[in-house]
């Protein structure tokens, strides 16, 4: 009986200890699991947060450990692949912002996805708001273009379109279809490319006006001669006087052409560059030169031309032909738009600094209208075309030394009163070499 009672505690005393190492391990694992459970959701809330190089850190063995592992690895994975992304999206946005056009990504329902600033100040946005996410009907102010995005934006064709804007802007805008991948059906939004082609296009029309110019002014002067030359072959019994009259005209007329002709071709070659032996040139000796050449035409009008230099040995770099022609067009044209008797001065000085050179040709004659005076720069511009013709101008002179008196960093002015006088104000940066 004894011997059974022990037996039975025996067996209570073994359950009790399977029992309570069961225990112990329960509460363990609960432990474990409880410390997992903790640090799963500090990684996950680190991970939503975007905060990719979070790691698990708690170390289990077995299943637990596996999904640890698992979990530590699928974050690397989108840790590379969030990065690989965002520095495409660099890459994207750092080109489309180095683009020197307005670049434009539009997507089917015409919200924009990318804009470049270029694109921005020239739709006239405000450049520090983000205009991404936005649809364009709210941001393209200008009417034209507004209307252009609607009519063609998601269009299948690509399309291209110069607009005359106001400002006197003229814009070329370049508007692609963008397609899903390879298809060629699935069209997913637009790129649009916008160019300022102002210049361009005012350069197209100065071309276009000075070939039509030049045409007009070489017609001129062959009609005349062509002409006279037909009189002369069919008439046998023209007189002597008359027939040197004819002579005189075509010879007259001739000297135009030719005149025109080198005007033509030194404008085209400062034009090109060409002739670009740089030397330092004395002002004077140039002063000096100019004045032998036109001698005989002043004095023919009893014009003195005197000189007033405060600096006799003042050097400039420069083509020297080119300085010789800025002094022999402005002294020139002293003399011919200026009466009998008159008076033609060179002064040269400098300015308060001592950093430019100044050449001031003044005349008492006939002067220039204040209206045309921004106007005689221009290639043919000439105030009274008749009067300029028959004393033998070609209307390039001052656009020529307009552009040589460029070429050395300078400027020109005039200043005029009709009837009193011109002053032409040459400025040109002293040079220290
Ligand atoms: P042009 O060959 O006709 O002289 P320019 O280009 O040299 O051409 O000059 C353009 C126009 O400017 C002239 O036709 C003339 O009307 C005016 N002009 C230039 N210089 C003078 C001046 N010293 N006095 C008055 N008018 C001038």
């Amino acid at each position: 009986m004894n011997s059974n009672l022990q037996q039975v505690n025996g067996v209570y005393f073994f359950i009790m200890l399977i029992t309570s190492a069961l225990a112990i391990l329960l509460i363990r694992y609960t432990v474990t699991l409880r410390r997992y459970l903790k640090e799963f959701t500090r990684v996950s809330k680190k991970v939503s947060n975007k905060e990719f190089h979070t790691r698990f850190n708690t170390y289990v063995k077995g299943e637990l450990g596996e999904l640890s592992k698992n979990f530590n690895y699928m974050i690397q994975i989108m840790d590379s692949t969030i990065e690989e992304v965002e520095y495409k999206h660099l890459q994207l946005t750092s080109i489309v912002k180095s683009i020197s056009h307005g670049i434009l990504a539009i997507d089917i329902k015409g919200n924009i996805l990318l804009i470049n600033d270029i694109a921005k100040e020239m739709l006239k946005c405000d450049l520090k708001t983000n205009v991404e996410g936005s649809n364009f009907k709210f941001i393209v102010k200008d009417k034209k273009i507004l209307e252009i995005f609607h009519k063609y934006v998601g269009s299948t064709q690509n399309e291209v379109i110069e607009l005359d804007l106001r400002d006197n802007l003229v814009y070329r805008i370049k508007i692609d279809p963008v397609y899903l991948q390879d298809s060629k059906h699935a069209i997913i939004g637009s790129i649009i490319n916008i160019e300022d082609i102002t210049d361009l296009v005012k350069l197209e029309n100065m071309r276009r006006d000075f070939v039509a110019n030049v045409s007009h002014e070489l017609k001129t002067p062959l009609t005349s001669i062509t002409g006279f030359v037909e009189t002369l072959k069919i008439n046998d019994e023209i007189d002597k006087a008359t027939r040197n009259h004819f002579l005189d005209i075509i010879e007259k007329e001739s000297n135009r052409l030719k005149g025109l002709i080198e005007d033509i071709l030194m404008l085209s070659s400062i034009e090109n560059g060409q002739d670009l032996s740089y030397e330092q040139v004395k002002l004077f000796d140039i002063f000096k030169e100019v004045c032998e050449i036109t001698q005989y035409i002043a004095s023919s009008k009893n014009i003195e031309v005197s000189y007033d230099f405060e600096d006799e040995e003042v050097h400039i770099l420069g083509i020297r032909d080119n300085i010789k022609q800025i002094f022999l067009n402005l002294v020139d044209n002293g003399i011919k738009y200026t009466p009998e008797n008159g008076r033609i001065q060179v002064i040269q000085y400098y300015d308060k600094d001592k950093q430019n050179i100044i050449l001031e040709f003044k005349d008492n004659g006939i002067g220039i209208p204040k209206e045309y005076l921004n106007r005689i720069f221009e290639r043919f511009y000439r105030v009274d075309k008749a009067r300029s013709r028959d004393i033998g101008g070609t209307g390039l002179g001052l656009a020529i030394t307009k552009h040589m008196v460029k070429s050395l960093g300078g400027n020109i002015e005039v200043n005029s009163i009709l009837g009193v006088g011109s002053d032409f104000i040459v400025t040109i940066p002293q040079n220290t070499e």
